[in-house]
């Protein structure tokens, strides 16, 4: 038996795993990871995988980061932990201050939970309790784009639009407000990004025109919606969406949990748009891939509406465990100094056109309805029509073979549906992008020309022919 085999086995007797139909691996394998470092994932047998997708958006600086490591270990020396309510320590100070620094400007505070999830809901329930405290009780509901993401707990849920994710749970979950998403793959032939993302405001003026009274805020993950299969979309509507929440006294939160920190070209992706979000959330890269963390920056007029003698009740008495865990604050500083010693954001730009460039023989591709790309995050959307831009049954699972192509041919590419993307760490070669697009080219060809049998049954299962 592989040494993969037998850590398959013992994990498959014990684990759930996240985001899985777990009957999958029936047929797939589990691949145990023994180490990393830089792009590359090596599994029990020594097979290695470049780590297209960043470990789910999380790494930026490569696996066992030496600057990284180093940082970690010595807070390790020091001090683990503590409870942050009535303590603190230096590395949550030094963090704090340097996230406020280089955010937008008016971002003045900086509160924390342990995972994107927790940080929305933080948002949600600050946003909400703001207007209670300024005696606006009637704001109580929140603006999302439809196919948003903004992660798995409950009111992140709610303020979610990805099908897959939340139609189970819709009886449990909040009534939002859904405006059209601005989505540039949909915009009619000939319309620029600009302009397309200028009309579909439209739909948002008019719910917050009709609603604002009822509105406590706006939640948007600025310039791509990720989950949702990297849909992207002009800075305008940002700039757009800040003025129009100002008129109508309604709070903007920025998810940036994924496109934060380089991903679309800039340090954050509201720069793009010259916008000061009332609610920041950062997360994933927060701590180049390494730690659970989130971070919640708001304005001091939010601040300020909660600071008050106890007995009047408008403290924001919402805390998790590990909140401004020490060493996940370490990983976070050691990530923020690379970014301030490396030029990444300027290198990123050579690597951001040279995936351009390596993937651009795919627009012509005849299952290729689009490939699209914002700053490091570069998406290629197969479809069953390129001229109608009909998408593939998800039951096909065209995806699927992709990953598995890539898997043999040593990449970690996991594809959303039928959209393939490389959302890379920023330590990725010129050559290995070229890799990359090599194996996705591949990949693509084999999974638009197979065959696929779909059971018509209610219960959607697929039978599924892996043609490699
Ligand atoms: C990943 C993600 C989240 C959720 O973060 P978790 O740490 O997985 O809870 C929220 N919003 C966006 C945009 C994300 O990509």
């Amino acid at each position: 038996m592989s040494h993969n085999q037998h850590w398959m086995e013992r994990d498959l007797a014990v684990l759930w795993h996240p985001c899985t139909q777990m009957k999958d691996h029936e047929q797939l394998p589990l691949i145990p990871i023994r180490s990393a470092s830089g792009v590359w994932l090596e599994d029990f047998d020594g097979k290695r995988y470049l780590d297209a997708v960043s470990s789910w958006w999380v790494n930026v600086f490569g696996h066992a980061n030496p600057r990284i490591n180093a940082r970690i270990r010595e807070q390790l020396d020091s001090l683990e932990h503590v409870m942050l309510a009535g303590f603190s320590h230096q590395p949550v100070i030094e963090l704090s201050e340097r996230l406020v620094a280089l955010t937008p400007p008016g971002l003045e505070r900086v509160f924390y939970a342990d995972n994107g999830s927790s940080g929305i809901e933080v948002a949600l329930k600050m946003s909400f309790h703001y207007w209670r405290n300024a005696g606006q009780t009637r704001k109580q509901r929140f603006v999302t784009l439809t196919n948003s993401y903004h992660g798995e707990t409950m009111a992140a849920m709610s303020v979610g639009d990805v099908a897959l994710f939340t139609d189970t749970y819709k009886p449990l979950l909040l009534d939002t407000f859904k405006v059209p998403s601005p989505d540039c793959y949909l915009r009619p032939e000939g319309v620029s990004w600009e302009a397309h993302s200028r009309t579909m405001f439209a739909h948002m003026e008019q719910t917050l025109a009709e609603h604002h009274q009822e509105i406590a805020a706006v939640i948007v993950e600025p310039l791509i919606q990720g989950a949702g299969g990297m849909r992207m979309y002009h800075p305008i509507y940002l700039t757009l969406l800040r003025e129009a929440c100002d008129r109508y006294g309604v709070h903007l939160i920025a998810d940036e949990i994924a496109v934060g920190f380089g991903r679309t070209g800039t340090l954050f992706a509201c720069e793009q748009a010259g916008i000061t979000p009332d609610f920041l959330i950062l997360s994933k890269a927060l701590t180049g891939g390494y730690l659970p963390m989130a971070a919640v920056l708001t304005t001091d007029t939010v601040y300020q509406a909660f600071y008050a003698d106890y007995a009047t009740l408008k403290a924001f008495l919402h805390s998790h465990t590990y909140t401004g865990n020490p060493l996940a604050c370490a990983a976070a500083l050691a990530t923020l100094d690379i970014f301030a010693e490396d030029d990444v954001i300027v290198r990123n730009q050579a690597l951001a056109a040279h995936m351009g460039h390596a993937t651009e023989h795919l627009k012509e591709h005849p299952h290729v309805a689009e490939v699209r790309q914002t700053g490091m995050a570069l998406a290629i959307e197969m479809v069953a029509d390129k001229a109608s831009k009909t998408p593939y049954p998800w039951q096909e699972r065209r995806g699927l073979v992709v990953y598995q192509h890539a898997l043999r041919r040593g990449a970690l590419l996991r594809p959303l549906g039928s959209v393939v993307y490389f959302l890379p760490p920023y330590v990725i070669s010129l050559e290995q992008i070229d890799f990359l697009a090599e194996v996705a080219s591949e990949g693509i060809d084999l999974a638009t020309s197979a065959r696929v049998t779909v059971r018509p049954s209610a219960s959607a299962r697929a039978t599924f022919h892996d043609p490699g």
